[in-house]
């Protein structure tokens, strides 16, 4: 039998192929011309092909930061205009690259976590264009390994007062023998993050830890409390930049260091020296676009494992005031 002839399509362009599917870092990437985010500052879209080439291009900087921890996603499949999910559970036909990982003694689903850069290009595959990985030891989600103190401004706030808020949290740290980083998070705030040495066994648990988040934010907030707010309550925020310690605890996550965000503009986490926090610091210059070159250009965190410090000690520096 012969096949129906397809009705003439009414415009006059031929009607578009499909692309043929691309492969990044081995992995086979179905619709790779997909736009995900329909505009890159100059019209152009930025396609599921762009995304894969980004996390070969990153994924190996990005790698220490999410092995061994359980990772939430944001997947937005059909681009950033459509529908967006927040996934932290394995599923049913998963990607073999991406570790299937069971932190409950196996009583609850598996989550889900990437152990290998080519798990990467499986994300692309699947529309998942942010990671959210917890803040514990690789492979102890009971014990902290970072602290992520996360600044977010009232609306209007001009972002110079982000830059001083991160500045003052940084001298907080500091005070008490930690270290800390910088990064943008591709949205309206930043991220201070602390990396923690990790007892081979006992030490501070995620209680503990939250705790001293909030002790922390508390000493910056009494500082200036014209600026800034401990209080989750919205109308307290007025004009004021909200200290949010909540994301130290087992389960709680932060968008990781170098991922894209589903927002406007492909912006990305960027990793921040201090010399960047500056008050012309303007987050939306690290892109999808952006980013490589400047990764390559920075030496921003490089001694991020080796500043590691016992949270103990700092606690007890606390307590003491
Ligand atoms: P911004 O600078 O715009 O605030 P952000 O990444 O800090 O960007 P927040 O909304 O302040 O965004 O959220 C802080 C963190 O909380 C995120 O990085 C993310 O890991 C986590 N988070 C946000 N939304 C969810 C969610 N729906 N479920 C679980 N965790 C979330
Ligand atoms: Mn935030």
């Amino acid at each position: 039998m012969t096949q129906p002839t397809p009705p003439p399509t009414p415009s006059d362009r031929p009607p578009r192929e499909p692309a043929a599917p691309a492969w990044v870092m081995g992995v086979r990437l179905t619709n790779p011309d997909r736009p995900l985010w329909p505009d890159d500052g100059t019209g152009a879209p930025i396609t599921k092909l762009e995304l894969a080439r980004y996390f070969e291009a990153v994924g190996a900087w990005m790698l220490p930061h999410l092995a061994g921890r359980p990772c939430s996603l944001v997947r937005a499949p059909g681009g950033i205009g459509g529908p967006r999910f927040f996934q932290r559970h394995a599923w049913r036909g998963l990607s073999p690259l991406i570790t299937r990982v069971d932190t409950e003694g196996g009583s609850g689903k598996p989550y889900l976590q990437v152990d290998r850069v080519e798990a990467l290009a499986a994300l692309a595959q699947m529309g998942a264009i942010e990671l959210h990985p917890w803040n514990g030891a690789p492979g102890r989600p009971d014990a902290p390994a970072r602290l992520v103190f996360d600044l977010d401004p009232d609306e209007g706030l001009p972002f110079e007062r982000v830059v001083e808020a991160a500045l003052a949290v940084r001298a907080r740290l500091e005070a008490l023998g930690l270290a800390a980083f910088c990064k943008t998070t591709g949205g309206k705030g930043l991220h201070v993050v602390t990396p923690l040495a990790v007892p081979k066994r006992g030490g501070p648990g995620w209680s503990a830890a939250k705790a001293f988040a909030r002790g922390v934010c508390d000493a910056v907030a009494a500082d200036a409390p014209d600026r800034y707010v401990v209080n989750m309550a919205k109308a307290k925020r007025k004009g004021r930049i909200f200290l949010d310690y909540l994301r130290n605890d087992r389960t709680a996550t932060a968008v990781a260091p170098l991922s894209p965000r589903a927002r406007p503009g492909a912006t990305v986490a960027f990793p921040l020296g201090w010399d960047q926090v500056t008050p012309g610091l303007d987050p939306r210059a690290w892109t999808l676009r952006t980013t490589p070159a400047a990764l390559a250009r920075t030496t921003a965190w490089a001694d991020y494992e080796a500043a590691a410090r016992p949270l103990s000690r700092a606690i007890r520096k606390l307590g003491r005031g």
